[in-house]
C-alpha cells in the first residue's frame, strides 16, 4: 500500500497531469470511463516523444531490425496458437455484499476476527443456508459484523433475518476477505483478459474476434513475409509499437494498469545454440555482469539475453530515468511462463510501488526481456499449418565438417529440445519423438525455427514513469529576485514536449515581439516551440518550468542593439535545471539548442 507521502506525491502528480494537459480521465465529460486515458497537449508530445526516441533506437540506428505496423484485429487462431484463448487470465474474487471485483493476488492481507454465520431465517420461516463470514478487526464489537451478515442475507430475499450458527475465531494473513468492508470474498476463477468484438454484421461466435491484448503475435505471424523481403537473415529482430487491449479486472495507479494502452515489441530472431555451436565450434555465454559489448556471431541465447537487458537499460538512461530508480529483477524458476528459459522485468520505483522490509521501494514493472526459447514461431507453425523454419547456409555449409561424434550430440540435444515441446503440445510420447527426430535431421541440412529473445514494453508505464521522474518542487528567484517555491517537471531534453519557449521580455514593445516572432520562427522546424509574451516574465518562467520545457529564450533590448553594438542580435538562453542565463546570437540558437536534444 502506498504511504500517505507517497499517495500525496501521487496526487499531486495526477493534479498537474490535468492541469497542465498531460493525461485525462477518457470520456471526462460522461464521468469517465475506468481504465481508460487521454493525453493532452502536452502529454501527447511526450509519448511521441519517448516513441520516437525508441522507434529510431531500434531501427535507424541499428542493421539488424526492421519494423512493422500490424493491425490491431486478427485472426482469432492467433490466440488459440499463442496461448491467450486458453490461458491469459487472472484469478478475480467478488466481494459477496457489494459485488465488486478484485484481482485475487492484489488483496492485500489481513488479520481480525473472523464471524462465520451458517444462514439465515425470517420470521415467517423462509431460510437461506448459503454460509458467510465477516472479518472485523479485532476489538470492534460483533454488532458491525452481524450487521454485514443481516444485509447479505436481505440480500437473499430474507427479510428480518435472524442469523443463525454463529462462531467466530482469530485470522491472520488472510486474502478471503474485502479489505473495505470485511465481506467474505467468492473462491477466486479465471478472468479472461481479451476484449471481444464481433468482424461484420452477425453477431455469432463464427465473427467473434479480439482486440489484441500485445502487439507481438502479430510479428511472428508475419515472421515468413518480413524475413522475405527485408533480405535479413537470423539474427534480426522485428520492431513494432502499437495499441493492446486488455479487460483488466482492476484498472489503478492512475495510467499504470490500463485497459487501452500502447506497446513497444521487439522480437529478436536468434539461431538455437546447436546451430551456433555446428558452425562456431561453441556458443559464447556470459563472461561476466553488464553490457557484453556488440554482438557477436557465436553468441548463445543467454548472452543475448543479456545484452537486450543493458540496451534496455541504457535506453532508459538515454531518456533521464537514473540507473538507481530502476531495478533489474529476474524472475525466478516458479513464476517462468512455461516456455520460457529467462526473464528479467525491468522495474520503475513508482511512488506507489510497494516497500520491502527496509522501507526501500521495490518497483512495478515497465518491461520484460524474456527469452522465448522457439516457443511462438513453433505454434503458429502447427496452428497455421505453415513452415516457420528458416534456411541457414552457414550450417549447412558447417555441419559435414563437424566430427560424428558432435554431429550426433548435437543433432541428439536438438531432438530432445523438439521433442519436449511437442510432447507439450499433446502430441502421443512416440509421435513427437518421432516428429523431434525428423526436426532433427533438419537442422542437419540447414533448417530450423528460430529462437527469439523479446523485449517488450509499455508506452504509457514509460510515460507515467518519466513524468513521476521528472516532477520536483524546489525554489527559484522571481522577478524581483526573491525565492519562490515551484514546480518544475525536469524532463531530460530529449523526451521533453517542448523543447524551447520564447518570450520577448515585453509585450508591448513592438520591436520585442516582432524580433521574438522571428526567432519563433526560426527555431520551428527544427523542435517544438512555444510562444509566450503574457504576464511578468518571472510568471512565464514559472509555466514552462511546469510543462517541463528545458530552455528559455528571452529577447530583451540588448537583442535590439540598445545597450551597444555587441549585444545587438544576442537573446538570453535560460537553462531551466541549472537556471543559468547566457547570451547566445541567434543566430547560432538552432544549432545550439539541436546540439543539447540529441
Ligand atoms: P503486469 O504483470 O503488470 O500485468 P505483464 O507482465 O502482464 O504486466 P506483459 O504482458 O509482459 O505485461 O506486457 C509487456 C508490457 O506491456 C508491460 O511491461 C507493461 O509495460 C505493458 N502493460 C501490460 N499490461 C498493461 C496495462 N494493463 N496497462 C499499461 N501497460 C501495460
Amino acid at each position: 500500500m502506498a504511504d500517505s507521502k507517497t499517495g500525496e506525491l501521487m496526487e499531486k502528480i495526477v493534479s498537474l497531469s490535468k492541469r497542465r494537459g498531460f493525461i485525462f480521465q477518457s470520456s471526462e465529460i460522461y464521468g469517465g470511463l475506468n481504465g481508460f486515458w487521454d493525453y493532452g497537449p502536452l502529454g501527447a508530445e511526450l509519448k511521441r516523444n519517448l516513441k520516437e526516441r525508441w522507434w529510431k533506437s531500434m531501427t535507424q540506428f541499428r542493421d539488424d531490425i526492421v519494423g512493422l505496423e500490424a493491425s490491431i484485429i486478427m485472426h482469432p487462431r492467433i490466440w488459440e496458437a499463442s496461448g491467450h484463448t486458453s490461458t491469459f487470465s487472472d484469478l478475480m474474487v467478488d466481494c459477496l455484499l457489494t459485488k465488486k471485483r478484485f484481482r485475487a493476488d492484489q488483496v492485500e492481507p489481513q488479520n481480525g476476527i473472523a464471524y462465520f454465520f451458517t444462514g439465515a431465517a425470517d420470521p415467517q420461516g423462509k431460510e437461506s443456508k448459503d454460509a458467510f463470514s465477516v472479518l472485523v478487526p479485532r476489538g470492534k464489537p460483533p454488532e458491525s459484523a452481524r450487521k454485514a451478515a443481516r444485509q447479505f442475507y436481505e440480500q437473499r430475499g430474507i427479510q428480518n433475518p435472524v442469523l443463525q450458527g454463529e462462531r467466530s475465531e482469530p485470522v491472520e494473513n488472510s486474502t478471503r476477505y474485502n479489505p473495505e468492508n470485511g465481506s467474505l470474498l467468492t473462491e477466486p476463477r479465471p478472468f479472461n483478459l481479451m476484449l471481444k468484438t464481433y468482424v461484420g454484421p452477425v453477431e455469432s461466435a463464427d465473427n467473434l474476434a479480439y482486440l489484441r491484448p500485445e502487439t507481438a503475435q502479430a510479428i511472428f505471424a508475419q515472421f515468413k513475409n518480413v524475413l522475405e523481403v527485408s533480405r535479413q537473415k537470423v539474427p534480426f529482430g522485428i520492431a513494432q509499437i502499437g495499441k493492446a487491449f486488455r479487460n483488466e479486472i482492476n484498472p489503478r495507479n492512475f495510467t499504470f494498469r490500463s485497459r487501452e494502452f500502447e506497446q513497444m515489441e521487439l522480437e529478436f530472431f536468434i539461431r538455437p545454440d546447436e546451430a551456433v555451436e555446428a558452425i562456431y565450434g561453441g556458443v559464447a555465454k556470459p563472461a561476466a555482469p553488464g553490457h557484453p559489448g556488440e554482438p557477436q556471431p557465436n553468441w548463445g541465447w543467454r548472452i543475448w539475453h543479456q545484452y537486450w537487458v543493458e540496451e534496455r537499460l541504457r535506453f532508459y538512461e538515454s531518456i533521464g530515468l537514473p540507473r538507481n530508480s530502476l531495478v533489474e529483477y529476474w524472475q525466478k524458476p516458479d513464476e517462468l511462463a512455461h516456455y520460457a528459459r529467462a526473464t528479467v522485468d525491468i522495474l520503475y520505483k513508482f511512488p506507489f510501488s510497494k516497500r520491502d522490509e527496509k522501507g526501500e521501494l521495490m518497483g512495478e514493472e515497465l518491461e520484460g526481456i524474456a527469452a522465448r526459447s522457439d516457443f511462438d514461431l513453433s505454434q503458429h507453425q502447427r496452428f497455421a499449418g505453415k513452415s516457420m523454419t528458416v534456411f541457414d547456409e552457414d550450417l549447412k555449409a558447417a555441419w559435414p565438417k563437424l566430427s560424428p561424434e558432435k554431429q550426433a550430440e548435437l543433432r541428439q540435444c536438438y531432438a530432445e529440445a523438439r521433442t519436449k515441446y511437442l510432447s507439450k503440445t499433446g502430441e502421443s510420447p512416440d509421435k513427437a519423438k518421432a516428429l523431434g527426430q525428423q526436426e532433427a535431421d533438419a537442422l542437419t541440412k540447414g533448417y530450423y525455427v528460430p529462437h527469439v529473445i523479446e523485449p517488450s514494453a509499455g508506452v504509457d508505464r514509460l510515460a507515467l514513469a518519466l513524468i513521476c521522474n521528472a516532477y520536483c518542487e524546489d525554489q527559484a528567484p522571481d522577478d524581483k529576485g526573491k525565492l519562490e517555491s515551484r514546480v518544475v517537471m525536469r524532463f531530460h531534453p530529449r523526451i521533453a514536449p517542448t523543447k524551447v519557449a520564447v518570450f520577448p521580455l515585453l509585450k508591448n514593445k513592438p520591436e520585442l515581439v516582432r524580433r521574438a516572432r522571428e526567432v519563433y520562427e526560426l527555431l520551428r522546424p527544427h523542435m517544438t516551440v512555444f510562444y509566450d509574451e503574457a504576464g511578468a516574465i518571472g510568471r512565464r518562467y514559472r509555466r514552462q518550468d511546469e510543462a517541463g520545457t528545458p530552455f528559455g529564450v528571452t529577447i530583451d533590448f540588448e537583442t535590439l542593439g540598445e545597450q551597444g553594438p555587441d549585444l545587438k542580435d544576442t537573446v538570453t538562453l535560460r537553462d531551466r535545471d541549472a537556471m543559468t542565463q547566457e547570451r547566445v546570437s541567434i543566430k547560432d540558437l538552432p544549432s545550439m539548442l539541436s546540439a543539447k536534444l540529441c
